[in-house]
């Protein structure tokens, strides 16, 4: 088993810096957006991408956090439909979202982000931020914002640590 360093903090952060600026540039602004982060790492990086749109644009951009494990279309039957309903709790109707995670594999876990949202109120558009993209996808989900491309076999994983939830902040592939 080896692991290989492939983001470091220098390399995590000026990647984020461009997607900032890249959503920016697409949406011509910030007005409307909202950005979602998907469970634990996907709402740091949100999180982090909103401070420097702030920064940006002089104006704050609100971050909302989705938790979408009930959504998932391979966990194991028997959630009644109506605690999955409420177990998401995002105010995105009419609103441009920009989906943050980040890792994206399969894309199982975006099309149950997409899910969770629309039964939220339908959003205006959905765009998706995510740190690595692995390849590997089992659906048409494609993300408009990247901060790394690594392909990868299915053997191999990413590991992202953020300094917010790990002890350090780096993204390593272990194979
Ligand atoms: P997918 O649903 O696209 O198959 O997988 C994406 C989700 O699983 C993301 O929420 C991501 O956090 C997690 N994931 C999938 N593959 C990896 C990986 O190699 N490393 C990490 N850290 N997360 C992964
Ligand atoms: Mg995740």
């Amino acid at each position: 088993e080896q692991h290989r360093i492939i983001m470091d903090e220098a390399a995590i952060r000026r990647a984020l810096t461009r997607i900032a600026h890249e959503i920016v540039e697409k949406n011509k602004g910030i007005e409307n957006c909202v950005l979602v982060g998907i469970r634990t790492r996907g709402i740091y990086l949100a999180k982090r991408v909103a401070e420097q749109i702030c920064e940006i644009e002089g104006a704050p951009v609100e971050v909302q956090e989705l938790d979408i494990t009930s959504y998932r279309d391979d966990r194991e039957a028997g959630i009644s439909k109506a605690s999955i309903r409420n177990s998401a709790s995002v105010n995105a109707k009419d609103k441009r979202v920009i989906l943050f995670d980040d890792v994206l594999y399969t894309g199982r876990t975006i099309r149950a982000a997409m899910d969770a949202l629309m039964d939220c109120g339908r959003p205006q558009l959905i765009q998706l931020a995510v740190l690595v993209d692995r390849g590997n996808r089992e659906l048409p989900i494609r993300p408009d914002y990247v901060g790394k491309n690594v392909p990868t076999s299915k053997l191999e994983q990413i590991v992202v640590s953020l300094q917010e939830v790990d002890e350090n902040e780096q993204v390593t592939i272990i194979h």
